[in-house]
This record gives C-alpha cells, structure tokens and sequence, in this order.
C-alpha cells in the first residue's frame, strides 16, 4: 500500500480529476470479425480430439487454422491458464497487453487474440462463452481475464520467503511446452508468456486499484470457444487455485482437470480470410 499523499492537492485538482475519459483505441477503427459468419459455421461441429488437462498440471495440443476448440469445465470449478503459439514458429504468441488494449481488460464473444510483435495479428476468435451472462458484477469483476500473468515459483519464492513449489502454471507450462516441443525445460521456459486466464474471476478494487480474485462461477459443463485463425499450439494449465477462491502456488486448493475439445467445421466462415502477419515494413524510420 501506498502512503499518504505527500503532495498536496493543486486548486483546480477537482477539475483536473473530473476530465472525462476516452478509450484508447475506439472499436470503430478495430476491425471486427463477422460473428454471425463464424457462429454459422457451429452447427455441424465433428469432435476429431479430446485432451484431459490433469489438476495442478498442463496439457498441449495442436489444432488447424479454421478448426474450433473448447476449453471446458468438466468435473468441478476450475480455472486453467492458456498460452497460445503459433503451431509452425514458436516466436509467435499470445501478446495479452495488445490484446487487452484493443478489447478491454476481459475477453469474451466476438473478441480476438492478438500475438506479438512484429507478427501482431489475429490468432484466435472468441465465438461463443457459457459464461457470457455474468459480465461485471458488483465488485468489478468479471472472467475471462488478460491482466494477470500466470501463477509461478519465481513470485511465490518472492513473497513466501524462499519458498518452493513446483506446479505453479509457469511450471506446468513449462514442462507440457518441453515434452511437446523437445526442447530442454530450460529452453522451453522463455517461450512460457503471460495467460489468458480462462473461467478465473478477477478484477482491480475501485479504492487501491489491486488485482484481486474471486471464486470462479463456472460450473461443470460450461467452455470457452475460440476459432482458430492459424495452426495453432495450445497449452493450458489447470491452475493450482482450483476455482481461485482463496489461495494459489500451493497444493490446498481443491483442484479438478480441464478438458479441450477440438473440432472439424463443416466449412469456412464465409469470406474468412487467414490472416496476414503485421504489414509495418519494420524500418522504424531508419
Ligand atoms: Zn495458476
């Protein structure tokens, strides 16, 4: 916590404060993907693969550009944290701070994973949520989040006082991308980036702006479903907080497995186009 201001306030201070805001980036310069033409292609969904995500541990899977996957809550409240690479180059990954920027602080339908530079472009469309009907609740929370990083040993030996524990999600993560990659552990890690906090309940309080927690409200049988906008490789820890309710890094939490389903569509969304990488010409004015 911060101390008490130190500096006092300036005479117009209230005016100053009372300046109203305006959005970073306007959604109407955002290209938006045609959800009705994605939602389309939904009914005659074929289930090619199943992968269990065991508790307090991570599972990898590839999936095709224009395939669908699922990530779902299968036998109680559980929340997993999802890295995303492109399935050909491991240099391209989820970038959650652009992605936050452009659709806000949670995602949800009709929203789109962006990766990093100099890639920065779609990888994945949010085309359908169970949990959709809970937007923000009272305390300013929501689901879905991509604001935190990912739970991991480095920030609980920080603040247990040296304390060790090996199946924090940046661990499981680690270890699922090396045995699906064959990179050592060590050279597998770097590659480990910040999450999307899949069915995790979570927000800023209003009065000291901390990130906080709450107990998941999924339940069995709820997903998340995205469109994949190239190949994809996925990785998704079933995080050691179990729902999130009180504590993580650390074996209390009841904790339950995840399970993803991908899927054939019968077709392409109509006038669906792979996505091209960023057309910056990376001269950067030299
Ligand atoms: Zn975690």
């Amino acid at each position: 916590m911060r101390p008490s201001p130190l500096s006092a306030p300036p005479a117009d201070a209230a005016a100053r404060k009372a300046v109203r805001p305006v959005i970073c980036y306007p959604t109407d310069t955002l290209p938006r993907p045609d959800l009705a033409a994605y939602r389309a292609v939904r009914d005659g969904l074929k289930l090619v693969e199943t992968v269990v995500v065991p508790p307090r541990d991570a599972a990898t899977w590839t999936v095709p550009a224009g395939h669908i996957f699922r990530i779902v809550s299968s036998e109680g409240a559980q929340v997993g944290d999802l890295n995303l690479f492109n399935a050909r180059d491991l240099q391209e990954r989820l970038y959650t701070g652009k992605t936050r920027a452009l659709n806000g602080t949670h995602v949800g339908v009709g929203d789109q994973l962006f990766s990093n530079f100099p890639y920065l472009r779609p990888i994945a469309t949010i085309t359908h949520d169970t949990l959709d009907w809970y937007g923000f609740d009272e305390f300013g929370g929501s689901v879905h989040d991509v604001i935190g990083t990912r739970c991991d040993p480095y920030t609980h030996n920080l603040l247990s006082n040296g304390g060790q524990y090996h199946h924090c999600c940046h661990s499981n993560l680690t270890r699922a991308l090396a045995k699906a990659t064959g990179l050592t552990p060590a050279e597998a890690e770097p590659h480990v980036h910040d999450v999307l906090n899949v069915f995790m309940c979570t927000g800023f309080t209003r009065d000291t702006g901390q990130y906080f927690m709450k107990a998941s409200p999924v339940r069995p049988g709820d997903y998340l479903e995205f469109f994949a906008e190239i190949d994809l490789l996925g990785c998704l820890s079933a995080c050691p907080g179990g729902d999130c309710s009180s504590e993580h890094s650390s074996d209390t939490a009841r904790c339950y497995p995840l399970v993803v389903e991908i899927y054939e569509t019968p077709r392409r969304p109509e006038g669906w186009v792979a996505p091209n990488v960023n057309g910056y010409d990376r001269s950067h004015g030299l």
